[in-house]
């Protein structure tokens, strides 16, 4: 059994948390919102108010909205870092930018504490059913020493570089999740534009080569306009934001992803940044005037 500090319990960490208190690790939940605490408390865990008493750990997991909040969460005045005793090991789970993920594990490592960044993929139901896709950038020890808790939290776990790594992936992942949701929005505009019925259509796209877990998961929401959130419009633009940042970095061009942040950024505009990121489909209905 593991003592494992849980900071940030939203729609993702506080599934997260409940399955670890599950598995049978000891959960010190902090959360500044009290509707968070009180779902971990139902789930079995032990909610904490300070960042302090949650950094009283084996293991401080983090998963939070993005780099401004883990920056100060983390390596803030009052932080985990400030409190952390050596030999913690921290894993930030939130999607941030690469960047900020190696300044972590550096000011982690000068405390002696180890650091991975390991952001996820699999959404709401991927966190409720401890089945999420996990990409982890750090060292290999580090990554060893976690592996038991992500095996509680994840079903497809794999080691993919250095600090920041993990985050690379995140941003090549949301890309990929981003373009597709515009695809399949397209569809659909295009199936009831033309007078046919998109379910029974969605059904065969999503048997043959255009098949997809969006498809899988998605098709029947889209189609009823059933846009609550799951992964908000506001994350996912964070999200594009970090990919193009990261592509500029790298020195490339990713013409499809810059219309995709577009369509996304107009979601946004729209008054949709709540919703879920299937409501692209809002946009691309407005674009040909629907
Ligand atoms: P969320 O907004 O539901 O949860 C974030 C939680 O962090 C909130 O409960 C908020 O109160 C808390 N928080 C914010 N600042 C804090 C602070 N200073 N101290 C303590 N708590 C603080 O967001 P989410 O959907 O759970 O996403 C969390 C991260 O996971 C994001 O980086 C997101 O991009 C990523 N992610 C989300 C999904 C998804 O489907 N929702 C999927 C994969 C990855």
């Amino acid at each position: 059994m593991t003592t494992i500090g849980v900071i940030g319990l939203g729609i993702m960490g506080g599934p997260m948390a409940a399955n670890l208190v599950t598995a049978g690790h000891t959960v010190l939940g902090h959360d500044t919102q009290q509707a968070a605490a009180e779902r971990l408390v139902t789930a079995g865990g032990k909610y904490v108010d300070t960042i302090a008493a949650a950094t009283d750990a084996d293991v401080v997991i983090t998963m939070l909205p993005d780099s401004p909040q883990v920056e100060e969460v983390v390596l803030g005045p009052g932080g985990v870092l400030e409190h952390a005793r050596p030999g913690l090991l921290l894993v930030d789970m939130s999607t941030i930018r690469p960047d900020t993920s190696i300044a972590v594990a550096a000011a982690a490592a000068a405390r002696g504490v180890r650091a991975l960044d390991a952001p996820v993929s699999g959404g709401e139901k991927g966190a409720v059913d401890g089945v999420l896709s996990i990409m982890v950038g750090g060292d290999a020890e580090a990554f060893e020493a976690a592996r038991p808790l992500f095996e509680v939290l994840g079903k497809t776990i794999v080691h993919v570089g250095p600090s920041g790594a993990g985050q690379t992936v995140k941003a090549a992942n949301q890309l990929v999740v981003g373009g597709i949701y515009a695809l399949v929005a397209e569809a659909i505009v295009l199936l009831e534009a033309s007078g046919v019925e998109p379910g029974p259509g969605l059904d065969v796209l999503a048997g043959g080569l255009a098949g997809s877990r969006i498809l899988e998961l998605k098709r029947e929401s889209m189609v009823a306009r059933q846009f609550a959130p799951g992964f908000r419009i506001d994350l996912h633009h964070k999200d594009m934001g970090i990919a193009l940042a990261a592509a500029r970095e790298a020195g490339v061009a990713l013409p499809m992803t810059g219309l995709t942040a577009q369509l996304i950024a107009a979601a946004r505009a729209q008054g949709h940044g709540s919703l879920d990121h299937s409501a692209l489909l809002k946009v691309l209905e407005t674009v040909s005037g629907k």
